[in-house]
């Protein structure tokens, strides 16, 4: 067979990248105007924890809508800090389709996690499956806004009103998506936003906790200097979880482009959504109406009967395509190795265990362009066509 334009990298055909088109990339500010901002801090000798922190820390807010904002190293580190000074005992409800941090945050305050399962159309928590979760020794939940899309904060937090439950919410993903006019940022006890190179805003690695509540923000002042007021007297066990101010600066540059990067993501997401669309056995996250997500990543449900292959034969024939994928997320928590001991019993968990075998992540970034989203398109158009030489050449 003689390859033509529409022949698999696999099956010999060219791949549709000459060089790996990759699953993400940080869109970061000029490196100049990065380095110029570096100069008043090698004047002041101030390298971290000091103004550009705060000024991060008072922008970040106002974006936000929020009460308080307090920066932290990691999202990680604001979540472990916020679920110990919101003083929780005894179970937490948690989807198990989330990435590990949300469950480590869990472990490392001696809760342990209900895992619940999600929506099958949006992929998050919603009230009834949280409800479904919660045991006689549940003191909150913990709400993951996945791959930016809102999980069900209204359903939530009234069923946590009704059982006197507080609400946490790992906002890694979340920054710039709303619910109706209100940004995600001004739900809950408490929302943990993450800055690592993957996520939308980028810090290089960072954190912030929103939160309504100034007690728990003062304590999280404290929690990320040891748990030091200030008098070196600590109060109670804190961690070193401080934002630096050169993580702060690339924050604060990386803020100003936060609204672009989601309306750039949230059109690139469109053009896949239309041109995979054509394509049979591929399923969409659902954006509920009127609520944005910040596409923080795309990903797409795979069916093998309807598309012809299975999500790992995809992955490995995109791969030939130099057109990186990631299965985010799978494992799903119940069936990792940390907390396989705290799965409920098999079969418990339908939505999540189908999502995790069958979600392949696609390449997505904020600076990545049409003809990028396009190529991928055209990648998985092939492999379609193709479907079983592409089966047979991976058996
Ligand atoms: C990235 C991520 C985290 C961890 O954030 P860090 O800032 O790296 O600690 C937590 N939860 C989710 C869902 C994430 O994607």
């Amino acid at each position: 067979m003689t390859p033509t334009r529409d022949t698999p990298a696999l099956l010999g055909g060219r791949p549709v990248f000459p060089r790996v088109l990759p699953i993400t990339k940080p869109t970061l500010p000029p490196l100049a105007s990065y380095t110029r901002g570096l100069a008043p801090l090698w004047e002041s000798g101030l390298i971290t924890n000091s103004t550009l922190v705060k000024k991060f820390e008072e922008e970040s807010r106002a974006y936000l809508g929020a009460n308080h904002a307090v920066a932290l190293a990691s999202c990680t580190s604001g979540l472990i800090l916020s679920l110990k000074r919101l003083g929780l005992r005894g179970d937490v409800v948690v989807p198990s389709f989330t990435f590990s941090a949300t469950a480590h945050a869990l472990a490392w305050n001696g809760l342990r996690p209900v895992f619940a399962d999600c929506d099958p159309h949006t992929w998050v928590l919603d009230a009834q499956h949280a409800r479904e979760a919660i045991t006689r020794d549940t003191t909150a939940i913990l709400g993951v806004h996945t791959f930016g899309n809102p999980c069900d904060v209204l359903g939530l937090e009234a069923l946590a009103r009704e059982r006197n439950l507080k609400v946490v919410y790992d906002s890694a993903h979340g920054m710039g998506a709303r619910v109706g006019k209100r940004r995600i940022g001004t739900f809950g006890d408490a929302e943990v936003f993450s800055f690592s190179p993957t996520k939308l805003l980028v810090a290089a690695e960072g954190g912030i906790v929103a939160t309504p509540h100034e007690s728990l923000a003062k304590d999280l002042r404290k929690g990320r200097n040891y748990g030091d007021p200030g008098t070196y007297d600590c109060e109670w066990a804190g961690l070193n979880a401080r934002m630096s101010e050169l993580h702060a600066l690339l924050a604060l540059q990386s803020l100003k482009m936060l609204e672009k990067n989601v309306e750039r993501r949230n059109r690139l997401a469109a053009l896949y959504r239309k041109e995979l669309g054509k394509l049979p056995g591929l399923t969409f996250q659902k954006i509920l109406l009127g609520n944005r997500s910040t596409c923080k990543d795309f990903s797409v449900v795979i069916d093998p009967q309807k598309f012809g292959l299975t999500r790992d034969q995809v992955a490995k024939a995109l791969d030939a395509e130099h057109i990186m994928t990631r299965k985010y997320f799978f494992p799903p928590l119940h069936r990792m190795t940390a907390y396989r001991h705290h799965a409920p019993p098999e079969g418990s968990l339908p939505e999540t265990d189908h999502l995790s075998r069958n979600i392949l992540s696609l390449p997505l970034y904020s600076h990545m362009t049409e003809a990028q989203a396009r190529g991928v398109a055209a990648g998985l158009r092939k492999l379609h066509h193709h479907a079983p030489q592409v089966a047979a050449k991976l058996q």
